[in-house]
């Protein structure tokens, strides 16, 4: 039987096929055993029910079209998939305190899956003024270069609704962004109930913990599904070039024009995109992000292969620091 990962907790993966059944279900052993295949939410796969078996078995994980993979090379290395097979990705980020940085950062990884992106603007309503969002919203939108920009507030149900209009019935979006932006109460909008635990459930333990580590396949009604990314942090661009192109497409048109095609924008001459930042078609400020976070995923890559190679001549992988 085929089926799709609705839910990864700290139990089995729960995998519901087509006629709506859900099993809960343990990999088979030749999945976990050499490369280590681990089905994520929304990986698509083919489980078996053995007969007097309380759980399904995951037998194989067909390929994925795309995946939200957490790459962190200071933490050994390993790659984790957090979320298969989507058609859009939303990047929450709270209006009235908007981090640009984080949110260029969010927007190269939510690009590297090659889904359609969105930034959506949480808080609306904590805007000081509508000339203060439509001021914050005007940055946010240089930032997020072609990606749409959809501001949202719990108190606007109209906002709430725009978002859901993003969600074709049979399409399935991730939503990224870090803690307290506003996210479960976003799906709690989008689908008209408590399904998940808001920051307003657990204020008083004051830590901003995170409400819960499972993802889940939330279905919006009149829309798609939904997976919320919680505890989504420390989130580092390595190997990231496709998702800076596509973030950063803007940069890479010019560059086309660069006279050599491995033009670095630094001290070549006839480089197009220096070109542009100096009769202002190109904003000085987003040419520097470009250069910071291009250096980051090769100084991250150079890293790698450091610790790959001392892992292949020792056996042991090495920790970095910092
Ligand atoms: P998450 O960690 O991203 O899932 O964030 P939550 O949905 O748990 O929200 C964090 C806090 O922000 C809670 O106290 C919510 O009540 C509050 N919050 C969420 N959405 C809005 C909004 O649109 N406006 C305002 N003012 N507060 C919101
Ligand atoms: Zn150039």
């Amino acid at each position: 039987m085929q089926g799709i990962v609705v839910k990864l907790d700290r139990g089995y993966p729960l995998v519901e096929t087509e006629d709506g059944v859900q099993y809960r279900c343990e990999h088979a052993t030749s999945l976990v055993k050499g490369a280590d295949v681990r089905a994520a939410c929304g990986d698509r796969v083919e489980i078996s029910v053995p007969e007097g078996h309380d759980k399904g078995i995951i037998e194989e994980v067909l390929p994925r079209r795309n995946a939200f993979v957490r790459k962190d090379p200071t933490e050994r290395m390993e790659q984790q998939v957090l979320a298969a097979n989507f058609d859009k990705v939303f990047v929450a980020e709270p209006c009235a305190q908007l981090n640009v940085r984080r949110l260029e950062r969010e927007l190269v990884l939510a690009h590297e899956s090659r889904a359609e992106v969105f930034v959506l603007l949480t808080k609306a309503d904590e805007a000081e003024s509508a000339e203060a969002l439509g001021r914050v919203r005007a940055l946010v939108q240089r930032v997020a270069n072609d990606a749409r920009v959809l501001s949202v507030s719990a108190q606007d149900a109209a906002s709430i609704e725009a978002v859901r209009a993003c969600i074709a019935p049979g399409e399935v979006a991730i939503l990224l962004g870090k803690s307290g932006v506003g996210k479960s109460s976003l799906v709690n909008m989008l689908v008209g109930d408590e399904v998940q635990a808001t920051g307003a459930v657990r204020e008083g333990d004051g830590k901003g913990r995170h409400t819960t580590v499972s993802r889940e396949m939330v279905r919006i009604p009149g829309a798609g599904c939904v997976i919320d990314m919680p505890g989504v942090r420390g989130l580092a661009l390595w190997d990231s070039d496709a998702g800076i192109d596509a973030a950063f497409s803007d940069v890479e048109e010019l560059a086309s024009a660069c006279r050599f095609a491995d033009c670095r924008h630094g001290a070549e001459p006839g480089c197009a995109v220096r070109a542009a930042v100096e009769d202002g078609r190109l904003a000085q400020e987003r040419f520097d992000s470009y250069v910071r976070l291009r250096d980051e995923v090769q100084t991250a890559k150079k890293r790698v292969e450091e610790a790959k190679r001392i892992k292949s001549r020792t056996g042991h992988p090495r920790r970095w620091r910092g």
